[in-house]
């Protein structure tokens, strides 16, 4: 499953630079498919959705840092556990209930991700 950022958050900013998908912003800011990853141009994500990736898509949260479902792979095909959740001070990066995923798909959008 993705990981999720709570509102127990006080916005260090220490997961930020760990994400290797770029998944993990700023709270506020705007987010693309493309940065951080091999996507560019128009493309089709798992979901049937087609865009293009470097469209700036609108924040998740504007209080907190957060994680975008749609780019989290759980550090798989990376880590061996989620990067976000070992550096957070406040253990506030935890599994997301309402995205739930296998091992086998997390590795496929990681693929997907970055075109392997
Ligand atoms: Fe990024 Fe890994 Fe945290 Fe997901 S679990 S947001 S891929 S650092
Ligand atoms: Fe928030 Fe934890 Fe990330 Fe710091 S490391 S910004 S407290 S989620």
């Amino acid at each position: 499953m993705a990981i999720i950022i709570t509102d127990e958050c006080i916005n260090c900013g220490a997961c930020e630079p760990e994400c290797p998908n770029t998944a993990i912003y700023e709270g506020a800011e705007d987010w693309n498919y493309s940065e951080g990853t091999s996507l560019n141009g128009n493309v089709t994500l798992p979901n049937g959705n087609t865009l293009e990736a470097d469209s700036e898509q609108e924040p998740i949260s504007d209080e907190y840092y957060f994680i975008v479902p749609d780019k989290c792979t759980e550090c798989k095909g990376f880590h061996e556990e989620p990067q976000c959740a070992a550096v957070c001070p406040v253990d506030c990066c935890v599994p997301d209930e309402d995205h739930v995923e296998t091992e086998e798909e997390l590795l496929s959008k990681q693929k997907f991700l970055h075109n392997e």
